[in-house]
């Protein structure tokens, strides 16, 4: 086993967290209609549902709220951002927005627009499912193309947030004309924060350049997909972080950014061009009334200070090796135990394969989500399914689809819990393990029309 990273940082500030019986336990989820989503967090003791706004900010970025100016246009704080966004990215034009999903309503419309054709696409490795969901409220089609070693979990791949390059380019030669852009999620969040190798970058942009078609990089996740590259491919050993970035980014045109990911903020997104003026403007034309004015977009002068400091220190390569160190920990312990995992391990979290684990669960009964309750009844850990109930049912028949997926996410905040609370999630898991076989699975109560994971009400089945 490797060894353990310590914390690059010590704590100033405590939050106390709260351990509770099984019984407690039993009594809220029945409550939540077996949906941890619907939990509330006081009865939770780990919650690993998210990494998403979940981080720990630095004193520097405390500090930062403090000198944030609140001014409603050409705030300080907002130059500062747009500032940072061209230093580390080389994007001339910035936009900020509410959070990831505020970026992409007011892309994805403007693109379509831009196309002009009845028939819209967006193409990507995999569209994660707010990214979904907007292209589909934009009226076109989300198709995913990944690579396929990304669905034999416990093969390990070094890039299995690739994408499938010829499919990428039947897709483009196929729907010519009607592809409104292609997005390029690093890390690839719905793979298992997987990373995209750099030529599987180049190359999909320069498919997408051949076709006229402008690429987005959905760069929640860019400073742990850098990382990954740094780290496994051996042409990019010497190059520094930062020059990787620069590189990656390079090979778009428009980035949307969840920040509440490697920007170590609680909210707030960015939607950025590199060169096209055009285009930037009429999205900033679509902020005003959706986000808010263009050098707020939703978010407060000292939510943009705190974001210009988090996208700096989120690509330091002592907290990023520490980081994505504790996240290989708690999956190297899992994997010992006999638990199938996605390896190797991604940026962000720990997929436990439910298909393997659970394989007499079938997909319409949710065998993640199955395994996410008994996780949660085990140790008061909150985890959530990336499977069938996440995937939905196919707009056109209304019929669910099985996904390619049936994966139990761990997903670890930054800078948050240590690396004993991993050895306490490792612990819990191998004790759901051990009664595997009793587990069942579940069906609805209640089923939302759209997005319907966040919101579902269940019950197991008997
Ligand atoms: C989180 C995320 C989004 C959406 O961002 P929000 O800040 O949650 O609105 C989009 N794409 C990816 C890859 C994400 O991880």
């Amino acid at each position: 086993m490797t060894r353990r990273i310590p914390e690059p940082f010590r704590i100033k500030m405590v939050e106390p967290i709260k351990q509770t019986t099984h019984n407690e336990r039993r009594t809220a989820l029945e409550a939540a209609g077996w949906n941890p989503f619907l939990l509330r967090a006081d009865d939770v003791y780990i919650d690993l549902l998210t990494d998403s706004g979940t981080g720990a900010m630095s004193d520097r970025q405390w500090a930062g709220l403090m000198t944030g100016d609140e001014a409603y246009a050409g705030s300080r704080s907002f130059y500062r951002l747009a500032d940072t966004v061209n230093e580390l990215f080389g994007y001339r034009y910035t936009i900020p927005t509410h959070q990831g999903r505020g970026a992409e309503q007011i892309l994805f419309p403007e693109l379509v627009k831009r196309l002009g054709s009845t028939k819209p696409v967006f193409l990507s490795n995999y569209h994660f499912d707010t990214t979904k969901a907007h292209v589909e409220l934009a009226g076109a089609q989300a198709i995913n193309l990944l690579t396929p070693d990304a669905f034999e979990t416990t093969r390990p791949h070094p890039w299995k947030g690739n994408f499938d390059l010829d499919r990428l380019a039947e897709m483009l030669q196929q729907h010519q004309g009607h592809v409104a852009a292609v997005i390029a999620t690093v890390t690839c969040n719905s793979a298992g924060g997987q990373p995209m190798a750099m030529d599987n970058l180049r190359t999909a942009s320069e498919l997408a350049r051949r076709h006229g078609v402008p690429l987005v990089l959905d760069a929640a996740r860019f400073a742990e997909n850098a990382w990954f590259i740094r780290e496994r491919d051996p042409a990019y050993r010497d190059v520094s972080l930062t020059e990787i970035v620069r590189e990656m980014f390079g090979y778009a045109d428009v980035f949307t950014m969840s920040a509440k990911k490697d920007a170590l903020v609680n909210i707030g997104g960015l939607c950025c061009f590199r060169d096209d003026e055009d285009l930037f403007h009429a999205v900033q034309v679509r902020c005003v009334p959706m986000e808010g004015f263009i050098t707020y977009g939703g978010l407060a002068g000292r939510d943009m200070e705190a974001l210009a400091i988090g996208l700096k220190e989120g690509l330091d390569s002592d907290y990023l090796a520490y980081r994505i160190g504790q996240v290989a920990y708690l999956g190297e312990r899992l994997a010992a135990a006999g638990i199938p995992i996605q390896t190797p391990t991604g940026g962000h979290a720990v997929f436990v394969d439910a298909r393997q684990l659970l394989p007499h669960i079938p997909p319409e009964q949710f065998p993640a989500h199955a395994l996410a309750c008994e996780l949660y009844l085990e140790g008061g850990v909150r985890a959530v399914e990336i499977g069938s109930l996440l995937l939905g049912r196919d707009p056109a028949t209304g019929k669910q689809e099985p996904s390619p997926f049936e994966l139990l996410r761990l997903t670890i905040p930054r800078r948050v819990y240590t690396n004993d609370h991993m050895d306490y999630i490792a612990d819990c898991l191998v004790a759901v393990k051990q009664r595997a076989a009793s587990i069942r699975g579940l069906g609805f109560s209640y089923e939302p029309p759209l997005l319907r994971h966040f919101t579902a009400r269940l019950k197991p089945l008997i």
